[in-house]
């Protein structure tokens, strides 16, 4: 019993509770118990119960009690609870070395386990992230049987195809860059066709040409302009009909040769690819490719091909337009460039589109220089800058431009009218008219010499004519002759005195230039001209006469406004009336007579000013005149640096606008 656990003691107590037997003789006979309030941690099958108490001196111990069998004795052993700790360590710690290497092991193996696992799915995860950043050249290498190896073939495959799209899509790409960087059908073609050869391994590629009428016109090769072979028009003619691309793998197949003729086909060409070129539905070429072996054609290589037949339709499209427009432009400039007329066209903010030799040698500009620039630069405050002013009114002006060098142009000036009715510029036609003038000058002269040679025997005419009564007396018939006479001599008069005034006024004899308001000429004139209104019954009045003086020859201003009061009161009908007013517009003045009369057709309009023009209408054929009242009116304007014009309709009156500008 002493021995058991190499510490404690054991010995023997009796049924009176006396030790029997102690390896300690002082306790053997001394009685011996222990807590029966202790419960004991555990019991064996046998009776046994252990406790956990307290030696006397309280250090900690293990009591266990055994019943002898067949006695009331108890076999007892008393440990220190240090040595059944000690114990159990003994017992423990191998165990505890045994587990740990055990542990180690089963966790090295389960990292080997989980590498083997976790290492092709990095490797998988690694090549979808290069797939998806486009890296498509690393082939992905993962084999094997299991899911993570099909998976990574299915990764290859995937690769693959990716990198196939994309070397077609850059392929496209470089061809349309290529293509679009001409409009010339021999350079941009080509690039298309060497594109075509790249992307399907051809050794030959051609693109016919269609006319107009479907009859193939020219053909086109991967590197130039080449002569139309019997094949090219039996394709292309083949390939016009077919709404899909015509595949030929082997061309010595029956099937091939029941499409086209063998003898027809070179010997280096075993396959053909023919892609019908169309624009909707106008077939405007055709495309083929020869091989050297007989092939498949996979559906992408179609697919490309079709697509590139799809540039090359609207590249060649493009191209055709670009060359009918091209010619357009060019007749047109040619037209331009050879006509002595000066042309010139703006946009509707006055700047110079167009302007061809005949305008930039009659101004004296440099070729091109007034291209893009405003007219009001080019012309500033001038007959130019009136006629191509950006004004909404579309209608044609018309302007005499004096140049430099003495010559006169009669510019015409119309809006141009898009398709949508917008006015998008002016175009102005300048014509010479110098010599037009100087005939004009000629006349002038001519009519001044015979005017003034004609007056003497007039004066004699009259003088006689008013002495025919004084000399007898004349029967009533006589009387009316006479009086018939008178008349023709005054008409006469009244056409040389005209005729002389206009002359005076060309030739600038005699003129003054001093201040004078305009709005005292007109009073005196309306004054003067009040009984005569009222005896055609028309009312005669002023409304805004603006004080402003003005430098001008105040007999010549007379001379305008009685011309044109006088018109108002021939041609308007009694009852009607006639305002006149004169105002300051920008840095100019405006007399503006106006009238409710018969008004003026806008045919006549044109002419009005025009010596001995009179309008020949049943209203006015029995009002007596010259037809030289409007132009005298208009060299008065032009004398003064200014200008007349009229606005009227027929019926309704009309408004006569004599401008002078203030600083002539
Ligand atoms: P005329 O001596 O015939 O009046 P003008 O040169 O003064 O000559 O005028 C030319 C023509 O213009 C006239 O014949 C006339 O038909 C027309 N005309 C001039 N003024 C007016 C007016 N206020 N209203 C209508 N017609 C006019």
């Amino acid at each position: 019993l002493q021995n058991t656990l190499g510490a404690g003691v054991g010995f023997l107590v009796d049924e009176n509770k006396q030790i029997v037997v102690h390896p300690n003789p002082d306790k053997v006979l001394k009685t011996w118990s222990h807590d029966p309030t202790l419960l004991p941690t555990s019991t064996t099958p046998q009776g046994g119960a252990a406790y956990d108490d307290r030696f006397p001196d309280a250090t900690p111990r293990l009591l266990f009690v055994q019943p002898a069998a067949g006695t009331d004795w108890l076999v007892v052993i008393e440990l220190p609870f240090i040595n059944v700790l000690q114990l159990a360590v003994q017992i423990s710690t191998p165990l505890f070395l045994i587990l740990l290497g055990v542990g180690l092991l089963a966790g090295l193996g389960l990292l080997l386990l989980t590498r083997a696992i976790t290492r092709p799915i990095q490797d998988l995860s690694g090549a979808a992230v290069q797939i998806a950043r486009g890296q498509l050249e690393q082939p992905i290498t993962l084999s094997g049987e299991d899911e993570v190896g099909q998976l990574g073939s299915a990764f290859e495959q995937m690769r693959l195809s990716l990198k196939d799209r994309l070397d077609d899509l850059s392929l496209l790409l470089r061809v349309s860059e290529a293509v679009s960087a001409s409009l010339d059908l021999e350079r941009g073609v080509p690039p298309l066709l060497a594109g075509a050869m790249q992307a399907s391994l051809a050794h030959v590629a051609r693109l016919v040409l269609l006319s107009d009428d479907g009859v193939p016109e020219m053909v086109l090769t991967h590197e130039s302009l080449a002569t139309l072979t019997p094949l090219d028009k039996a394709l292309a003619t083949l390939a016009v009909q077919s709404e899909t691309p015509i595949l030929i793998e082997n061309v010595v197949r029956a099937r091939s040769r029941a499409l086209i003729d063998p003898a027809l086909i070179g010997p280096g060409v075993r396959a053909i690819a023919a892609v019908p070129v169309r624009r909707q539905t106008r077939p405007l070429g055709m495309m083929w490719l020869g091989y050297a072996e007989p092939r498949s054609f996979t559906q992408s290589e179609v697919n490309v091909l079709g697509t590139l037949a799809g540039q090359a339709a609207v590249f060649i499209e493009n191209a055709r337009l670009f060359q009918a427009a091209e010619g357009g432009r060019r007749r047109l400039q040619a037209v331009l460039n050879s006509t002595s007329d000066a042309v010139i066209v703006t946009d509707q903010t006055t700047r110079v589109l167009l302007c061809n030799p005949a305008t930039e040698v009659a101004f004296g500009l440099a070729p091109g220089a007034s291209m893009g620039r405003l007219i009001s630069e080019l012309w500033p405050k001038s007959a130019m800058e009136r006629l191509l002013n950006a004004d909404e009114n579309a209608a044609t002006r018309t302007e005499e431009i004096m140049l430099p060098d003495g010559r006169t142009l009669y510019g015409s000036a119309s809006a141009i009218i898009s398709g949508d009715g917008q006015a998008i510029g002016r175009v102005a036609v300048l014509r010479d008219i110098t010599y037009l003038k100087e005939l004009d000058a000629m006349k002038s002269e001519f009519v001044a010499t015979v005017s003034h040679d004609l007056r003497a025997p007039l004066t004699y005419m009259r003088g006689y004519a008013t002495m025919l009564p004084m000399v007898g007396s004349l029967s009533t018939k006589q009387q009316d002759y006479a009086e018939k006479i008178m008349a023709g001599i005054e008409q006469m008069t009244e056409l040389i005195d005209d005729l002389l005034d206009l002359g005076r006024i060309e030739a600038g004899v005699g003129m003054v230039r001093e201040d004078a308001a305009l709005a005292d000429i007109i009073r005196t004139v309306v004054e003067a001209q009040a009984g005569q209104a009222m005896a055609h019954g028309l009312s005669l009045k002023t409304g805004y006469l603006s004080e402003r003086t003005i430098q001008s020859d105040p007999g010549l201003m007379r001379h305008a406004v009685t011309n044109l009061i006088d018109n108002a009161i021939k041609y308007t009908p009694s009852g009607g009336s006639i305002l006149v007013e004169v105002e300051e517009r920008d840095d100019c003045m405006v007399v503006v007579v106006a009238d409710t009369g018969i008004g003026i057709a806008p045919a006549d309009q044109a002419r009005l000013f025009e010596r001995f023009y009179r309008v020949k209408r049943r209203e006015t054929i029995d009002i007596k005149g010259t037809g030289l009242g409007l132009a005298i009116v208009k060299s008065i304007a032009q004398w003064h640096g200014g200008r007349v014009w009229v606005e009227s309709q027929l019926g309704s009156g009309s408004t006569f606008y004599f401008l002078v500008p203030l600083n002539a």
